[in-house]
């Protein structure tokens, strides 16, 4: 029994059936747990809109950012050289594990509420013909801005670059065609918008190119090619995997497919998001993300006077069954408020009333 709903980027609310499932333990090396997982990958493939000629879908232990450095050490060669876009701490992250692991890159910053405009980057790569590689996040959860892949992703293949998009607090929830876009490599998590536990991440990879990376890696547990192998002979992970997780994320999917797929869940989280957008504008919060960047996943908004004390806000709002979520902004005081997860309008609904009563204005 869940004591509140948690209105955050992930972990987040989950169904009680997609947590029953979890009641049973599973032998990894059993016949019925691997088809688990090779269930799983072929419903990734489905949710991606690509074909299991061109693809394949890896699961691998961890949170997301292990799953995004797995991608940055097994596919990026000491020859090659990565362009990060970033406008936020995820695509942060990404430059400080290509510093780590010793790769040729560079960056493009822009301000965090702000989109990137894909002229700069056909511009950037134009001039810096070394790069091989472009990676961006999708929906940065650090504000909730949904960043323009689409067009980014038309200049990079325009020039022949390898992509790789971290699409962690998007993908399920918001439609990516990653078959028409030329995605080479997608990462995304259990516990966001599929709606399932924490505990791995996944990547949807084009198989061609993760083919030709084999003794890439400078790791041997974040080795996606390695790992690749292992699982694509029968869905036998190479070491332990989060057997319970993996189990709760099938039921996750078969979830997201009775809701009506990924259309259907957007329409959801976009119905939710923009009620609550509306309903707070209206009691004088601040969007930090403008209505035509925003994504349906979480908004940012900055405190609404002088003396608004957020701890005080989320405990009482708290009180009232929701867990709110802070802002990872430096330069200005907010806070989040996510509506993925088993979340519905009727939740919000309840939310805005909650905020309401704490701000003092009058519930209608
Ligand atoms: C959640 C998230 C990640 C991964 O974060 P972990 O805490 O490692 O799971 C990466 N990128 C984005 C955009 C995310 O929202």
């Amino acid at each position: 029994m869940n004591r509140y709903k948690l209105l955050t980027p992930g972990p987040l609310t989950t169904t009680s059936t997609v947590r029953n499932v979890m009641n049973e333990d599973r032998c990894t090396w059993d016949d019925e747990y691997k088809e688990i997982t090779q269930i799983i990958r072929k419903q990734l493939l489905q949710i991606a809109g690509v074909s299991e000629e061109k693809y394949t879908a890896v699961l691998m232990q961890g949170s997301g950012s292990f799953v995004v450095e797995s991608v940055l050490t097994t596919a990026v060669r000491p020859s090659d050289k990565v362009l990060f876009i970033t406008n936020g701490a995820y695509g942060e992250r990404m430059v400080q594990m290509a510093t780590t692991i010793g790769l040729s890159h560079t960056q493009y910053e822009t301000p965090y509420g702000e989109a990137v405009d894909a002229a700069d980057i056909a511009a950037i790569l134009q001039q810096d013909s070394a790069i091989t590689h472009v990676a961006m996040v999708h929906c940065e959860t650090t504000t909730g801005i949904l960043n323009p892949i689409e067009a980014v992703i038309a200049v990079a293949k325009q020039q022949n670059k390898q992509v790789i998009i971290d699409a962690m607090s998007s993908f399920g929830g918001v439609p990516i065609d990653v078959s028409a876009l030329q995605i080479d490599y997608l990462v995304s998590s259990a516990n966001k918008c599929i709606q399932g536990v924490p505990g791995f991440g996944f990547v949807i990879a084009n198989t061609e190119r993760l083919a030709a990376c084999k003794g890439v890696a400078r790791s041997v547990s974040l080795d996606l090619y390695d790992q690749w192998q292992a699982m694509k002979v029968d869905g036998k992970w190479r070491f332990t995997s989060p057997t319970h997780v993996v189990a709760a994320f099938a039921q996750a999917l078969i979830e997201l497919q009775q809701e009506g797929g990924v259309a259907a869940r957007y329409k959801r989280y976009a119905a939710s998001n923009s009620y609550l957008r509306k309903e707070m504008q209206a009691m004088g919060f601040e969007p930090y993300i403008d209505e035509a960047h925003q994504s349906p996943i979480i908004t940012s908004y900055f405190y609404p006077n002088e003396g608004f004390e957020f701890t005080a806000f989320y405990e009482a709002i708290k009180q009232k069954g929701f867990v709110l979520y802070p802002g990872k902004l430096t330069d200005a005081d907010t806070f989040r408020i996510g509506n993925i997860g088993d979340i519905h309008l009727a939740d919000i609904q309840q939310l805005v009333i909650a905020i309401k009563e704490y701000m003092g204005v009058e519930v209608s």
